[in-house]
């Protein structure tokens, strides 16, 4: 059965910048929205991460004694992707983040705080935000698709995965999709492409981040690059598309450990008791082309009581140990038995670099192997989410942001800094919304 839809805007993915780009333009009761959804049974990726917010500038920085800026915060996001090309996209999802931090906080009344404890490689000052129980990215989306769910002028719906784009004369004027038995032709006056990247398409990788090997994928399966398709007909660019969110933190149950233990004095291990590695001289997702090098692409963590008083006030490592990962040896030698390796070497390599604190045992430990989390090359778009052809035109009636955009590490999966998926997914959701609710680019609704 064919069903025939009009609003005025319709957003493909319910996900961090779908859900965001859909709240924002709904925020004007005349704005007609439609958001649709290929499934709840796995949900996005927003909802399984971490849900760390990176935002520099924000009243929780301020209140703990953090200076921070947007500009500040796009000056490290630069230093560590040497991505110049895309400084204006970085500098604009930048400065909306204490925005839409604040905005969470105050006005949808989400408990934030500033991570003080959350310290990551290239992050100048602590700007990471997330819940005070660190209870993940799953609480914070439930909350959001909440006060969408809501609303009165927004339609949402589940289990209705979009199949393509609805073009007239070069301009998209809507979706199709289906639900159920039923084929949905959508049409809207803006179409927001929010699905975003491929890392659960194995071609996919394999055409584009064939270096990565066989990762572990720790993101949702409907990350499929299903917008891939549906822009290359009409002539959009790709960048960076060999760019990955990785992990080089995953632990051989699929769970990660808190990427704040380098900072802590964790220390790290191959099967060959080498220390390979200043722990603190790569981020996470630069860390796993580390990890891959390795003797079976594995390495162990190692850090003691100390670090782990830290370090375990955070979902990654209530379920690394709920899932059997993490480990425990009372001293050098238990450890060595446990891992099979001469004490006197391991000894050695656990000793303190220059400047670093020495771990005192008893100690933790866990196996880690590397992991691809999501994709970061994808459409490029300009500040507001117009998505750009080849020849530097936009495609009129079309807005992309999050993971299915050209995400903010650069060419290279090194360059990516932690909070920046989330911020390319609200932050561009920030954007394309309010302008939206502002009425740009909205076409004479047809359905009034
Ligand atoms: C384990 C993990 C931890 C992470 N931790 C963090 C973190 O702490 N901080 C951070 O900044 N980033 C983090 N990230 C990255 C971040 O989650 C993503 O970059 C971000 O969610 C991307 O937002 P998005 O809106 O593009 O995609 P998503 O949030 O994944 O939403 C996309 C939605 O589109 C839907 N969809 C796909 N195809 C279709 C279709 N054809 N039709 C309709 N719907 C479709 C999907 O089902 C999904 O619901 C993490 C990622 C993972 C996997």
């Amino acid at each position: 059965m064919r069903e025939d839809i009009e609003v005025d805007v319709v957003v493909a993915g319910a996900g961090a910048c779908g859900v965001m780009a859909a709240l924002r333009a709904s925020e004007n009761p005349d704005v007609v929205v439609a958001v649709l959804e290929k499934s709840m049974t796995e949900g996005c990726n927003a909802g399984v991460s971490s849900g760390s917010l990176a935002a520099g500038g924000t009243r929780f920085q301020a209140a703990a004694g953090i200076e921070d800026s947007a500009q500040r915060h796009t000056a490290d996001i630069l230093a560590n992707s040497g991505d110049e090309r895309h400084r204006d996209l970085v500098t604009a999802l930048c400065t909306v983040a204490p925005d839409y931090v604040h905005w969470i906080a105050d006005d949808l009344g989400y408990p934030m705080q500033v991570g003080v404890d959350m310290a990551r490689k290239g992050m100048s000052v602590p700007r990471l935000h997330a819940d005070p129980a660190r209870a993940g990215g799953g609480p914070l989306m439930t909350h959001l698709r909440k006060f969408l769910a809501d609303r009165p002028n927004v339609a949402l719906l589940d289990e209705a995965p979009v199949t393509g784009l609805r073009v007239e004369d070069g301009t998209v004027v809507g979706v199709t999709a289906s639900q159920g038995s039923h084929d949905l032709v959508v049409q809207a006056g803006v179409t927001v492409v929010a699905t975003d990247g491929f890392a659960g398409n194995r071609a996919l990788m394999q055409e584009h981040c064939a270096e990565l090997g066989d990762p572990f994928h720790g993101g949702v399966s409907t990350a499929t690059g299903d917008s891939i398709g549906w822009l290359s007909p009409l002539g959009a660019e790709f960048r960076n598309m060999s760019a990955c969110l990785r992990h080089g933190q995953v632990t051989l149950r699929g769970t990660r450990v808190n990427p704040a233990l380098p900072w802590l004095g964790a220390v790290l291990v191959n099967r060959r008791g080498e220390r390979f590695v200043d722990e603190q001289a790569h981020g996470y997702s630069g860390l796993a082309g580390v990890i891959q090098a390795q003797p079976d692409e594995r390495a162990v963590m190692i850090w003691d009581a100390e670090a782990q008083q830290t370090a375990r006030h955070s979902e990654m490592m209530r379920e690394s140990e709920q899932a059997g990962a993490l480990l425990e040896a009372p001293d050098v030698a238990g450890l060595a038995e446990a891992l099979r390796l001469d004490p006197l070497a391991l000894a050695l390599a656990l000793k303190p670099l220059p400047g670093r604190r020495a771990l005192v045992g008893p100690f933790h430990y866990a196996w880690l192997t590397h992991g691809v989390l999501t994709t970061q090359g994808g459409a490029a778009i300009d500040t507001t989410g117009r998505v750009l052809r080849t020849d530097g035109t936009t495609i009129p009636g079309l807005r992309a942001g999050g993971g299915a955009a050209v995400g903010l590490a650069g060419t290279h999966s090194a360059g990516y800094s932690s909070g920046n998926g989330l911020l390319s997914a609200f932050g561009m959701g920030w954007i394309v919304g309010d302008e939206i609710a502002a009425g740009v680019d909205l076409r004479v609704p047809t359905h009034r």
